[in-house]
């Protein structure tokens, strides 16, 4: 008998990307003259930059010479990025790291669900609420988040801390004491961020309770304002208690291309039930050289290329053209009487929806009237009705169009 692993069984469907799919699909089959916008799309639009092509091209034509040739390279990352990520993406924060605390993988979506193998199933987990769902999935498949209530829409054993318009979207810290954190900033789904001094609160907690802080920064390029950190190892002491994960995915376009990297400073510590301290980092490296093979040499490259100076500006470039649109998606929001958060350091764009409506209701109303699909803030927990996500990521003629059709909706 094969005996499956039953934490499975108890994961909610997340109907909430299909649903969507569906409804749209049927609005537009009754409905075939009418332009749909899309601004639910959590996905980059621009193509991958001048400079990362040219170095994919440069590694091809380098792997197909018997010199040139790579088989499996090392598991963590090659040394090249590895001391790219090191030199230009900390050490110009202020923040050093040593080239094996990175680690270097094909997304961050497979780091912050991996990550988890590391660490004991009895483990208290908090997450923020609402949150891009993989955080809280993960914890439920490896068996740390105890039943289902479907009346409150949570599970047992998780902490959810509520980032809404009541706290200013800040999450209060757990009145217990809880063991993994995670925090991503900027948000996804609010497109809020956490000023230093609040992260700090973080951190202090975090030390005081021997916890985890896990650290999703895959949104930071979008970061305007000066006072907002990057990296949580701008703040103080976070190199004991917080491993981080950023992606080149909505920085450079690499949705396709894949390519990420974990951090896990070597101070940073689990616990073995007898007290005994654990460098996660080494955890980290057993299991990457146990599971994984490595990004590939090519992706690497092109990874290096968005740290070169031409790299850099070229990235830029398309960042300032999603910010735009995340301008002209808050601004004309908030000119047909929305209230709006996010678009300032992020491309997400969270709305409160009209009094009385939930968000799914919302969605139709949208879909229906002015054409535009968006997503509605329930799909990502429950603290999440009651608002909708709209994203910076489509083209500018269709930013605009949809900013139009809804300033000029009569009937919000
Ligand atoms: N983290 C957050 C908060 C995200 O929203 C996403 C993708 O939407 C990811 C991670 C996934 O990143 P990657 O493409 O590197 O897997």
């Amino acid at each position: 008998m094969s005996y499956i692993n039953e934490n499975f069984l108890n994961l909610q469907q997340s109907y909430l990307f299909a649903n969507i799919a569906k409804k749209v699909a049927k609005y537009s089959e009754e409905h075939p003259d009418k332009k749909i916008i899309k601004l639910g799309i959590g996905d980059v639009t621009r193509p991958i930059v001048p400079a990362c092509v040219e170095a994919m091209h440069k590694a091809v034509d380098e792997i197909g010479t018997q010199e040139g040739f790579k088989g499996y390279g090392p598991e963590q990352g090659y040394e090249f990025l590895r001391k790219a990520i090191v030199e230009k993406d900390y050490k110009k924060r202020g923040v050093d790291l040593e080239l094996d605390e990175i680690f270097v993988s094909d997304g961050a979506k497979c780091d912050c669900g991996n990550i988890v193998d590391i660490f004991a199933q009895d483990n208290k987990v908090a997450i923020t609420d609402p949150v891009y769902p993989v955080y809280l999935d993960t914890n439920v498949m490896s068996g740390r988040s105890g039943e289902y209530n479907q009346n409150t829409g949570t599970y047992e054993n998780i902490v959810y801390l509520p980032v809404t318009a009541e706290n200013n979207f800040m999450p209060e810290l757990p009145k217990e004491k809880v063991d993994m954190i995670y925090l991503c900033f900027p948000n996804n789904p609010t497109g809020t961020v956490l000023p230093k001094e609040e992260l700090k609160k973080w951190i202090d907690y975090a030390k005081q309770n021997n916890s985890i802080i896990l650290y999703d920064a895959a949104y930071e390029a979008f970061i305007t304002e000066d006072d907002i950190p990057h990296s949580i190892y701008e703040i103080e002491g976070a190199k004991e208690v917080a491993i981080e994960f950023k992606s080149f995915s909505k920085t450079a376009g690499f949705t396709g291309v894949r390519c990420a990297y974990v951090v896990i400073p070597k101070e940073v510590k689990g616990y073995t039930k007898d007290g005994k301290a654990i460098d996660l980092n080494q955890l980290w490296n057993r299991r990457t050289c146990t599971k994984f093979n490595g990004t590939s040499y090519i992706v690497q490259r092109a990874a290096e290329a968005t740290f070169t100076e031409e790299g850099q500006r070229q990235i830029e470039e398309n960042i300032n053209y999603y910010r735009e649109n995340a301008k002209i998606i808050k601004e004309g929001l908030e000119e047909a009487g929305f209230t709006v958060y996010g678009g300032v350091n992020s491309p997400y764009i969270w709305l409160k929806v009209p009094e009385g409506m939930t968000s799914w209701e919302f969605f139709d109303k949208l879909l229906e009237e002015v054409n535009i699909v968006g997503t509605p803030g329930s799909g990502f927990g429950p603290h999440g009705e009651g608002y909708f996500r709209l994203t910076a990521f489509g083209t500018r003629e269709n930013t605009q169009e949809a900013i139009e059709r809804i300033k000029n909706w009569k009937n919000i």
